[in-house]
């Protein structure tokens, strides 16, 4: 049986770390030469090799690094020059984003910018670079990894649950306007994931406010980021062939909506 994304192009934002970093190692098992698009090819968690590597050297995968900050058009050129080498995007996962934590009445458009531009512009022209891709293929699937910030407010995160509702409004208009071009484009709402997002940037998993966080999820435990790289790996694939600007919800219960 053929893997899921057998001979597929992946381009997954953000790749090198984290949630990305998951997804880059399934999708290259599964068969994807995966473009890992990241600021810098070392994983935030430490001395891990590059995911590019260990996808060549160790599974005997296909994968390229290519320094991109999202927010760079020429940056973001140079991984789309990168696919259509290899024969143009089939997937592509806008993941990287930033969360920081503000007090509404004491932050700076700066703070706001530094999130919109990152977790949005960059986001929606990424996937306009690759959608002029697909088109010419007839076919294509963009994940834009929301949370569930993007569906429910929480106060001191304010641009940030804007910028994932964003996200989410989104992915829902250009379901729409791609879906007669053979591309579909889902969302995919992390709950609480373990990461260097939610240890460093905001202590939130190993204080005190992951303990409150924690009672509220049923399965009482954060998600691993293996977890949303199985997620992600279902809406890029066949498996999820009837799903067009959809919420894929994956928090251990948290929302229940
Ligand atoms: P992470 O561990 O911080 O990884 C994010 C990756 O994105 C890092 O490799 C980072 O690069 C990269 N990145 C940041 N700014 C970038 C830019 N301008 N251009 C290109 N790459 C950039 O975060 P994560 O937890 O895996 O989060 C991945 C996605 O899931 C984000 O969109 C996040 O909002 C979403 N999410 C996460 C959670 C969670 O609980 N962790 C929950 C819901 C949604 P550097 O290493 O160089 O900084």
């Amino acid at each position: 049986m053929d893997k899921l994304l057998q001979d597929q192009v992946a381009v997954v934002t953000g790749g090198a770390s984290g949630i990305g970093r998951s997804i880059c190692r399934l999708f290259a098992e599964e068969g994807a030469t995966v473009i890992v698009a990241d600021l810098q090819a070392a994983p935030r968690e430490g001395d891990d090799p590059p995911i590019h590597e260990v996808i060549q050297d160790k599974l005997g995968g296909e994968a390229r690094f290519v320094e991109c900050d999202v927010t760079n058009p020429e940056q973001v050129a140079d991984v789309m020059d990168v696919a259509s080498e290899l024969g143009g995007v089939d997937v592509l996962v806008n993941n990287a984003g930033v969360f920081r934590q503000h007090d509404f009445l004491s932050m700076s458009v700066e703070d706001f910018d530094f999130i919109m531009d990152i977790n949005v512009k960059a986001a929606f022209f990424m996937a306009q670079s690759a959608a002029r891709q697909m088109v010419e293929k007839e076919r294509g699937v963009i994940i834009n990894v929301s949370s569930v910030a993007g569906i429910q407010g929480t106060g001191g995160f304010t641009t940030y649950c804007a910028s994932k509702g964003a996200m989410r409004l989104f992915t829902y208009a250009l379901a729409q306007e791609l879906a007669p071009k053979g591309i579909r484009v889902n969302s995919l709402h992390p709950g609480l994931i373990d990461t260097k997002m939610t240890t460093d940037d905001v202590a939130i998993i190993g204080a005190e406010m992951g303990e409150g966080f924690k009672q509220m999820i049923p399965m009482n435990r954060f998600g691993h980021p293996d977890e949303m790289a199985k997620a992600a790996l279902f809406l890029a694939s066949d498996m999820s062939s009837y799903m067009q600007g959809a919420s894929l919800i994956a928090d251990g219960g948290l929302l229940r909506v």
